[in-house]
């Protein structure tokens, strides 16, 4: 079975007078091991998405099943403990901490989950290795470069293991070279099995992905559908 069910999803926002239908009837399955492109232009219900993908928000109608678990039904509680176990999220401005080592903000997502120091210290160097930046591990954010900030913040979201890693505009903040860098580090890590989730606006980014599906007023289409040549 699929590790992402979304069916018939719907998420409306109510501005003033105004109905927004930021996901409309959104149906969408994702294969263990996939690599999954979502594309679309700016308001389209990229971020919508993500956050229903991502547990940090739940549909109003339709059916959302993450590993086969229903999320429409779960409380708070159950959403961020299902959220911590399964994805693994990826941002734009990376999020690290900058008075934390890489190895230590490695480290972050184990400190809540019963990991001894010994084994928390072994696992992040494990994650750093497998990003190329083993050797960066005492370095300061601060005295890495974006692309190598990037890696730690994948490094960071893989170390506990999740079903899911989830990509909001990973290499917005990167110059064209080191995009180019980071979308190979999470081919790499997808030829691993590790199953892919990239957020874009950019056709370039997104086509580097094994599938890509577009998102238009909030409307979902496989294959990018007719939508890409006006992107
Ligand atoms: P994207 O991430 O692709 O830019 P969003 O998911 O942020 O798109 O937004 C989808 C639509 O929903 C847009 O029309 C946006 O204006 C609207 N929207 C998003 N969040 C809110 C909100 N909190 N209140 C009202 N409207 C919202
Ligand atoms: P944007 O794409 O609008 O710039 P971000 O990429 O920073 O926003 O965040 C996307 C969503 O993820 C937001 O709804 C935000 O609340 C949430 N978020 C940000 N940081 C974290 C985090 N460390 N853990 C979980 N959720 C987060």
């Amino acid at each position: 079975t699929p590790i992402i069910q979304i069916k018939n999803l719907m998420k409306t926002y109510k501005l003033g007078g105004e109905t927004v239908h930021a996901l409309n009837n959104v149906s969408l399955e994702i294969k263990k091991g996939e690599f999954l492109a979502i594309i679309g232009p700016s308001g389209s219900g990229k971020s919508t998405l993500m956050n229903m993908i991502g547990c940090l928000d739940r549909p109003e109608s339709g059916e959302y099943l993450l590993d086969g678990k229903e999320i429409g039904k779960m409380n708070d509680n159950q959403l961020a403990t299902i959220r911590n176990q399964k994805i693994g999220f990826i941002f734009q401005n990376f999020n690290l901490l900058t008075k934390l080592t890489a190895l230590e903000n490695v480290e972050l997502p184990l400190l809540y989950g019963g990991v001894s120091a010994k084994a928390r210290r072994e696992m992040s160097l494990e994650g750093l290795k497998k990003v190329g930046l083993a050797e960066r591990a005492g370095h300061l954010p601060s005295q890495l470069s974006g692309g190598q900030q990037q890696r730690v913040a994948i490094a960071r979201a893989l170390v506990g293991n999740p079903a899911i890693l989830l990509a909001d505009e990973p290499t917005g903040a990167l110059d064209s070279k080191t995009s180019k860098e980071i979308l190979q580090v999470m081919k790499q890590l997808n030829e691993l099995g590790h199953t892919i989730i990239l957020i874009t606006h950019d056709l370039e980014i997104a086509k580097q992905a094994g599938r890509m599906v577009s998102i238009q007023d909030g409307q979902l289409l496989e294959n990018g559908g007719e939508l890409v040549g006006h992107l």
